[in-house]
């Protein structure tokens, strides 16, 4: 099958840089709240042009939001973000243009799946340490694949049952490093990650990367070690990024010859600030992880 479904006529047309791309999302499948198809149907009431549905280290909505997007008429391109541990940190990459089938992907990401429920338990013993009990069956309640629950889910909990007043304030007090109900877990290693998403027929992009805790030296390696892997893009307007990461990040893809993509990270209209496609376009500077993409037509090469 190919790997994605085209857009409207006019897109081909239209100014690469300035198409509403949104290529990283997450629903129910992982630790959104909306199902695929009601988010393909809010990404194309709010103007969205190519979709990428990238849930957590999971490919089973990518029927269902590929379907909804030929109904929607809006182009979509398969997605994932693959959760990795890095130098003691969890890094995220999320892979654009995947086969959803191909079955090293599929065996990756459920190895990288399987630890969840044991750690969920871990995190719920620690919980009930400080006083907070049930927390396992509670963020269950929140869960919409038993596969894969995450510590979205619990924070889901600790709001509802009134211990927070919203999510953020959870990630403050609890589920991180030195706080109650944080476990450290071994995700997938970066080079395997990148070796699935290649081997899937995807490129490989750094998510978010103004969001992790690591020093100068430490980034710098993150990046060689990523590029080196055959990683191809950085997340460069994204919703976790602020203006000034834009350009940070917009001169440091051009520094290491990266490609630019655009995604919200959107988890649901209750939870996440930034709503599906409603990011700026990427810096003129930067070069779109979706330049070549053929499916877009020729009108891509315009500026080239
Ligand atoms: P897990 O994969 O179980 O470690 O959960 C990671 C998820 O927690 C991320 O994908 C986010 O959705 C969420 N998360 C992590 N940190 C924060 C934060 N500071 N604010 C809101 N959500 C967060
Ligand atoms: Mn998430
Ligand atoms: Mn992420
Ligand atoms: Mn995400």
């Amino acid at each position: 099958m190919t790997l994605m479904n085209s857009p409207s006529p006019d897109v081909a047309q239209a100014d690469p840089w300035r198409l509403n791309f949104d290529l990283h999302c997450h629903s129910r499948r992982s630790d959104g709240t909306l199902t695929p198809t009601e988010l393909v149907q809010r990404a194309a009431r709010n103007g969205v042009q190519v979709l990428a549905l990238t849930d957590h280290d999971e490919l089973s909505g990518q029927a269902e939001a590929r379907a909804a997007a030929q109904a929607a008429g809006i182009g979509y391109v398969p997605g994932v973000e693959v959760s990795v541990t890095w130098g003691g940190e969890t890094i995220h990459v999320v892979g654009l243009r995947v086969d959803p089938e191909d079955p090293q992907l599929l065996e990756g990401l459920q190895r990288t799946r399987d630890g969840r429920d044991a750690r969920a338990m871990e995190m719920a013993e620690d919980l009930a340490r400080v006083g907070i009990g049930g927390a396992y069956e509670g963020a269950l309640r929140f869960v919409g694949n038993p596969k894969l629950i995450s510590r979205t889910h619990f924070a889901r909990f600790l709001v509802d049952s009134g211990v927070c007043d919203n999510v953020s304030e959870v990630f403050s007090r609890f589920l991180v490093e030195g706080k109650p109900g944080f476990i450290p877990h071994r995700w997938a290693r970066l080079s395997e990650a990148v070796a699935w998403i290649r081997g899937a027929g995807g490129m490989a992009v750094l998510a978010h990367p103004g969001r992790y805790r690591l020093n100068d030296t430490a980034r710098w390696a993150l990046f060689d070690e990523f590029k080196q892997a055959g990683g191809e893009g950085i997340e460069v307007v994204c919703g976790s990024h602020t203006k000034v990461q834009y350009r940070e990040f917009a001169r440091i893809a051009l520094q290491l010859g990266l490609r630019a993509s655009r995604g919200s990270d959107f988890h649901g209209p209750e939870e996440s600030h930034t709503d599906l496609g409603q990011l700026p376009p990427l810096p003129d500077s930067v070069v779109p992880i979706w330049y070549d993409w053929s499916e877009l037509g020729h009108g891509l090469s315009a500026r080239a």
